[in-house]
């Protein structure tokens, strides 16, 4: 018997097929797109802190991920038959092959998904965090953006596999490409004919939304974008009509004397780790405290204790003097925390910047979020804290542009956008090569000249010395030594002065 080409290419242009094509077509992107989106809302389910939630997202992927889609695909066909009103919907076999092949790809794109949301760095949510945003917010803002980045090609070659299993459905009878290929073949026996037009149909479809996955790829990945400069002539800069000045220097009149900040016999501990043991800090307004201190002293632990990224196991946190973190009573979780995070900002070690986002867009984010000005007054606001901090020329671009010097000064922008009372800082220089040091120094000074209220934690002593009112000096989890830099640098600190000398 020999090889019928003739026929095999009559196949190409034969109308069933094609519009079997347009129905697996219809099928696999249906059920892709709804599955991405329950796959979604199944892996944040499973990593609720919610044991319910938790413990019911585990159980459906289980459950399904381990069903054949065969015996599901016939079971949700037949289910009609024990429910009755059903049958609307399930008589299609359309209908039915969706709503199987829904709930079984939903359990494997939520392990997708899970795995995407798992690579986004901890430091992105916590930055989110520390600018008062709240879970729900953090998500779409910053993580399910980075996310799905980060799945695009496992959700890609997903559709591939249900473009192939739509083959399946075949066997409830939707008139899919297999099946027409197969009511074909039963008539002339021309099986190797059929199932090369069947072939040219499936690879048709991998390929063409193959060209389109590379083209998303292509467009949401930001190292590929080009590095836009503003030029003084920008529209945007041009709009900008009076510098934003930050109230600032009014608000420090007003407030003279009284606490931004106070913590009161802060106690916390890692299981039966006792890291920081009853610490006090009272901080005026416009007061520059550093905090200095051998590695592992309960440095980092402390300023984070502050704004409620580490939750306390005793003490008081109160913040323009109202209450705002309280061991047991006041958590992250309280009204008080909630309306307040916004007057604490924070600076981390490793900047957390948004890298999806431009420089613009990441010191307009809280602003925004908050809904503290109209967009416009926001981006002003924003452009000036960027002048501020040098970085204006560069807003148009995005982080992975920059070098870590200019990052870092980006996120004190973006710390200042939102006018805080305090500004913590955890060592923003030590992530830095020794050259870039000093031009994050220099910002931070300048901060502290126009009265910014700023918490500082740093290795660099002669900074800590030169621009802070006092310097705490930590140890062990408790305080050695808090007050003046004259007064410590000429006191009878013996183990201050040593760990300065070295
Ligand atoms: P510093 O910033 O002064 O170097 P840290 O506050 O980072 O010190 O750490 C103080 C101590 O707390 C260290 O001994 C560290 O091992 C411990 N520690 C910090 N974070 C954790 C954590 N998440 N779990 C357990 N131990 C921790
Ligand atoms: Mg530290």
């Amino acid at each position: 018997m020999t090889f019928d080409w003739h026929y095999a290419l009559s196949l190409l242009s034969n109308p069933d097929f094609w519009h079997a094509t347009l129905t697996v077509v219809e099928l696999s992107v249906l059920v892709w797109v709804f599955a991405i989106i329950l796959g979604f809302v199944l892996a944040l389910a499973k990593q609720s802190q919610y044991k319910a939630l938790s413990v019911s997202s585990g159980l459906y992927i289980w459950f399904f991920r381990s069903l054949p889609l065969l015996v599901l695909l016939v079971f949700i066909y037949n289910l009609p038959q024990i429910f009755p009103s059903t049958s609307q919907v399930l008589a299609s076999p359309f209908f039915a092959g969706f709503v199987a092949m829904l709930l079984s790809e939903a359990a494997y794109i939520a392990e997708i998904h899970r795995g995407g949301l798992n690579a986004v760095a901890k430091g992105q949510i916590e930055a989110g965090k520390a600018l008062g945003m709240q879970y729900a917010g953090i998500q779409r803002l910053i993580v399910i953006p980075q996310a799905l980045r980060i799945a695009l090609p496992s959700l890609g070659n997903e559709y591939v596999t249900i473009v192939k299993l739509t083959s399946l459905v075949s066997v409830i009878s939707l008139t899919e490409i297999l099946l027409v290929g197969q009511r074909l073949y039963t008539q002339n026996f021309l099986v190797m004919e059929t199932m090369l037009a069947v072939a040219f149909y499936y690879v048709l479809i991998v390929t063409l939304f193959g060209w389109l996955m590379q083209f998303l790829e292509k467009r949401m990945d930001v190292t590929r974008k080009k590095s836009g400069l503003f030029t003084d002539n920008d529209p945007l800069l041009a709009n900008i009509p009076v510098p934003a000045i930050s109230k600032r220097k009014e608000i420090l009149a007003d407030q003279q004397g009284k606490y931004a900040l106070q913590a009161i016999n802060i106690h916390k501990s890692y299981a039966e780790h006792e890291v920081l043991k009853g610490i006090h800090l009272n901080v005026k307004w416009g007061e520059v405290i550093s905090i200095i201190g051998p590695s592992g002293s309960g440095k980092t632990t402390f300023i984070r204790t502050l704004n409620g990224l580490e939750s306390l196991n005793q003490g008081i946190v109160n913040v323009l003097g109202q209450p705002f973190l309280q061991d047991q009573q006041l958590t992250t979780a309280s009204q008080a925390y909630k309306d307040q995070i916004v007057h604490v900002g924070m600076v981390f070690q490793s900047f957390n910047l948004f890298p999806h986002k431009t420089i613009l867009e990441n010191v307009m984010l809280a602003p925004q979020y908050h809904r503290l000005d109209t967009k416009m007054a926001n981006k002003v606001t924003a452009l000036a804290m960027l002048e501020k901090v040098g970085m204006k020329q560069h807003a148009k671009k995005y982080p992975h542009q920059l070098s870590g010097g200019q990052q870092q000064r980006v996120a004190i922008a973006r710390a200042l956008a939102m006018q805080p009372a305090v500004i913590l800082f955890d060592e923003p220089t030590s992530a830095l090569d020794p050259e870039l040091v000093n031009e994050v120094l220099k910002v931070i000074e300048e901060l502290a000249q126009e009265g910014l209220t700023m918490i500082i934690v740093t290795h660099e002593m002669n900074f800590a010395f030169k621009v802070s009112d006092r310097v705490m000096f930590m140890e062990n989890g408790i305080v050695v030594a808090d007050d003046t830099p004259e007064v410590l640098l000429q006191g009878d600190y013996p183990r201050l002065h040593q760990f300065i000398q070295k």
